[in-house]
């Protein structure tokens, strides 16, 4: 059907290149390229049966991004490296004529701020060259986003309030490690915290709101409201929601790992002079932090993400509650990756068979849920994220 250029060999890359390899008929074609490509030959090589190419890439140069699209001639290029190449894989995909696929929105390296703004002005362009550009199309954003749109699309003539919840209640034997890239994810979480509510944003301290919530198959976890990328594109998208609110869980460890980190300095963005040379602290501590793409032999546990909807169908008031729950031990199982991963990478490559069977192909950038939902639900069911719907229960928040 189509010829995929999947760029970042990390843990989520491992997973879209393992699924993809297991549906031939869907990617007739398969390129893994990263900044070391040891990474991406040891991945093609527990994939199996020779399906996957790899190649060198330093995706921050467009030049030589242009030279490996060239030469690689993909439908699709998929990219599952870090938010900071956004920008200089979009302009290659422009040059060379092919569409684009992301898991997270740009953030530029020298500030911790994230907003689709950015990629969203590249809409003309991609327009005008009748190409398209899926953004955010991992679990959260991603399904969660696609989650909404379903929700929205089958059981509300309006939705109002908005919560995404996601816990993760893994445990992977480690004093500290982050799920996916450290650096981003420890920018990510040591923000202000942000939500929406009656047409503008609320800013709070970081980790100032949190609530123990009860999450379906493992109990209460304390949930903390963070800000999170998709609330922007589905503040709108959905005109109609009064409230929009994300709530992650971390567990005292965490948090007490996370406060030394930062009480030391280690998590700042800002270089620092040593032994003669400008390092970024948490870069630094990047490198001296587990590898996320390998914790997940011994991972146990599970994740439960999803979305806990109020709004009205027919005049009348109604809850809805649509989650996902997924087991490291099953990811490891298929991919050699931990749950994390798993529920990123999986949607991403279905949001890019979604694009390669031409059902969400429209010229221009867009966040998911800005597509047909039944398609990519289904798919999600088939392919090892089985979703559950709730209606009319206590939703908590
Ligand atoms: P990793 O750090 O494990 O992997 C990132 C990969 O990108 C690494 O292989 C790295 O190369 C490669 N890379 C980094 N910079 C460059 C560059 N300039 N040129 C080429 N390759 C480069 O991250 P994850 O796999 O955990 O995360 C991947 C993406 O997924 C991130 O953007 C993350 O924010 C996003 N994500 C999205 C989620 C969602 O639900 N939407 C959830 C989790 C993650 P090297 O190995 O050489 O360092």
């Amino acid at each position: 059907m189509g010829k995929v250029l999947i760029i970042g060999a990390g843990g989520v890359g491992s997973v879209v290149a393992h699924k993809m390899a297991s549906l031939p008929d869907v990617f007739t074609g398969i390129m893994l390229a990263s900044r070391t490509k040891s990474k991406c030959d040891a991945i093609a090589a527990h994939a199996g049966e020779n399906r996957i190419e790899t190649a060198q890439v330093d995706a921050d140069n467009v030049p030589q991004l242009v030279s490996l699209i060239r030469a690689c001639k993909p439908d699709m290029v998929v990219n599952v490296a870090l938010p900071y190449q956004d920008l200089h894989i979009m302009d290659a995909c422009l040059e060379t004529g092919v569409a684009y696929l992301d898991t997270a929105n740009y953030e530029p390296p020298e500030e911790a701020k994230f907003e689709y703004r950015w990629q969203w002005e590249y809409g003309d362009r991609f327009r005008d060259a009748g190409l398209t550009a899926i953004l955010g199309c991992g679990f959260d954003p991603g399904a969660t986003s696609v989650f909404t749109a379903y929700a929205a699309k089958h059981h509300f003539d309006e939705i109002h309030y908005l919560d995404i919840v996601d816990c993760n209640a893994g445990d992977h034997g480690k004093p500290f490690a982050t799920n996916f890239n450290p650096e981003i994810n420890i920018r990510e979480v040591t923000q202000r915290g942000k939500y929406w509510e009656n047409g503008r944003w609320v800013t709070t301290e970081p980790h100032e709101i949190h609530m123990p919530l009860d999450y379906p198959h493992i109990g209460l976890r304390e949930s903390y409201l963070i800000y999170h990328e998709e609330l922007e594109s589905l503040v709108k998208n959905f005109p109609t929601l009064k409230r929009a609110r994300f709530w992650m869980t971390f567990g005292q460890e965490y948090l007490t790992h996370l406060r030394v980190i930062q009480n030391i300095g280690m998590a700042g963005i800002a270089p620092v002079m040593y032994e003669g040379r400008e390092i970024v602290p948490i870069q630094f501590l990047k490198a001296v932090l587990p590898d996320p793409g390998e914790l997940g032999e011994n991972y146990t546990g599970q994740t439960s993400i999803g979305c806990r909807i109020r709004g009205i169908k027919n005049g009348r008031e109604k809850t809805y509650y649509i989650y996902n729950n997924c087991r490291h031990e099953d990811a490891y199982a298929e991919t050699g990756a931990q749950g994390v991963s798993y529920t990123t990478g999986v949607p991403a490559a279905i949001g890019a068979m979604m694009y390669l069977k031409g059902i969400w192909k429209k010229p221009g950038v867009y966040n998911v849920e800005e597509f047909d939902p039944n398609p990519f639900m289904t798919e999600l069911n088939r392919l090892g994220l089985p979703w559950t719907e709730l209606h009319d229960v206590d939703l908590e928040l």
